[in-house]
């Protein structure tokens, strides 16, 4: 069981513009208040800080934080070819490790308490195991996607289809069956695309998650796919706990079926704008009433900032309403998309997305503990924004963060990492680098090509206009 911790004298975020105390008891808010009395609490100053639910990241492969930055200028195309059919066909399960908790540690450095991690590297199940080991171990409340996708490296440890469900079903019951109730992390299933398997074979992965109760993610309405929301509605296998992914090509008749069928909606702006897959989808999916979430989705590309993607989705959206009226010959004499929006797009739209809103992504008595406070002390911080969630949106860091709390778990203070190695990491994360590099080389003079063609040629190219080689 977890101290007791008293936040002493904070700006809480939603709560009284006086500075207000906030107890936490057994990993929850225990108190909200002004002069809580809990004198034997440890007992932390929040002078000056505001004290904020933790960030909500609905979407990222935490397996590519050991290939930071390689895809800096790349398409989508490059990204598959490069990454999907090249990297990734080197990755060793220590590699997942290394990757998982280091991208972890970075995400709770950032002030992401709570991570979906959609994790389609399992070329083994030794891989499998590296990812939830690497999650557990960073102490982040997450939850551990299982990707189906058939990683194209020789040797194949599953034989077929089947085998892999059937690996699915075993890791269930030995890795997650027996956690406890409101079990830091628990396991979803990432469903392989829509484009590279059979409809019989999709319905089976899903299959695995209605069998065991577990929320779904995938990639859907990319330029591969554009109809695939409306093709799985037609296949009867649209449904409720289904986390769908940047839905970019999708129609706005799609999008409402996702918010008929009880799904969700994860975007990241970052990739979505980079890499060719489209506008972001915020105002068509905010006029049919889908509130979008946030992920961050790579970091083989760029930095894992929440603040980022945040201010990303609400220009990006900004941009797409003023010109409407500026084409229409008028200036906007308003703006619809608030900073508000984004915020919640971060915390509590990402928590119900999730199932979770219950527990995190607010700040409120019987929630879990999940925590950041924030300094605002930096010459950027005078004189202080007056509305704490237009800071936290516009003006805000990650160095700014000072304390991480997951579920009354101290994972920050002070400004650092807690009970983390940080040289040791970096030295890790770098080895890994560095063999990843070596087997990409490789990769790409022997088998890159061939791969490709197997594997995604007919539909990239459908996608490219023929512009793959
Ligand atoms: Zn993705």
């Amino acid at each position: 069981m977890s101290q007791r911790i008293l936040l002493k004298g904070g700006r809480i975020v939603g709560g009284p513009h006086e500075p207000a105390d906030l107890l936490i008891e057994g990993g929850r808010i225990a108190a909200i208040g002004t002069a809580i009395d809990a004198a034997d609490a440890r007992v932390v100053d929040a002078a000056g800080m505001l004290i904020a639910p933790g960030f909500v990241d609905t979407h990222r492969h935490i397996w590519q934080t050991s290939i930071r930055g390689v895809a800096a200028d790349w398409s989508l195309v490059e990204y598959i070819r490069f990454i999907r059919l090249g990297y990734a066909t080197a990755y060793r399960p220590e590699d997942v490790w290394i990757s998982t908790y280091a991208g972890a540690l970075e995400a709770l450095d950032a002030g992401i308490t709570t991570i979906c991690d959609f994790c389609h590297i399992m070329r083994t199940p030794e891989h499998a195991d590296a990812g939830v080991e690497g999650l557990d171990r960073a102490g982040i409340r997450g939850q551990f996607y299982y990707g189906f996708y058939d990683v194209p490296a020789e040797p194949r440890s599953f034989a077929d289809h089947d085998a892999r469900v059937a690996h699915a079903r075993h890791f269930f019951d030995g890795r997650f069956r027996s956690r406890p109730a409101g079990a830091l992390v628990t396991m979803g299933i990432a469903l392989t695309e829509f484009n590279l398997i059979p409809v019989a074979h999709t319905a089976d992965e899903i299959a695995v998650a209605r069998d065991f109760d577990l929320p779904l993610t995938m990639h859907m309405g990319t330029l591969s796919t554009p109809d695939s929301v409306g093709r799985l509605h037609e296949a009867g296998l649209l449904g409720p706990r289904m986390l769908h992914v940047h839905c970019n090509a999708s129609s706005d008749d799609e999008l409402k079926m996702i918010a008929d069928s009880g799904g969700a909606l994860s975007i990241t702006p970052e990739t979505e704008l980079q890499m060719g897959m489209g506008i972001p989808v915020t105002n068509r999916a905010l006029a049919v009433g889908l509130r979008p979430t946030l992920g961050i989705d790579i970091v083989s590309d760029y930095s894992g900032d929440m603040f980022a993607q945040m201010r990303m989705a609400l220009q990006t959206a900004r941009a797409i309403d003023n010109q409407k009226t500026l084409d229409a010959g008028r200036m906007p004499s308003t703006i619809d998309l608030k900073v508000r929006d984004v915020y919640d797009f971060a915390t509590i739209d990402g928590a119900r997305a999730i199932g979770l809103d219950s527990q995190i992504g607010s700040l409120a008595t019987g929630k879990q503990a999940d925590i950041i406070l924030v300094r605002q002390e930096g010459i950027h911080h005078a004189p202080r924004t007056p509305d704490p969630i237009a800071s936290l949106v516009l003006q805000v860091r990650p160095s700014d963060i000072d304390t991480v709390l997951v579920a009354g778990e101290m994972r920050k203070s002070g400004g650092r990492l807690v009970g983390v190695d940080i040289e040791a990491v970096r030295q890790r994360a770098q080895a890994s680098a560095d063999h990843l590099a070596a087997g990409f080389a490789e990769a790409m003079n022997k088998t890159g090509q061939t791969t490709t063609r197997a594997s995604y040629g007919s539909e990239l190219a459908r996608a490219t206009g023929g512009d793959v080689k």
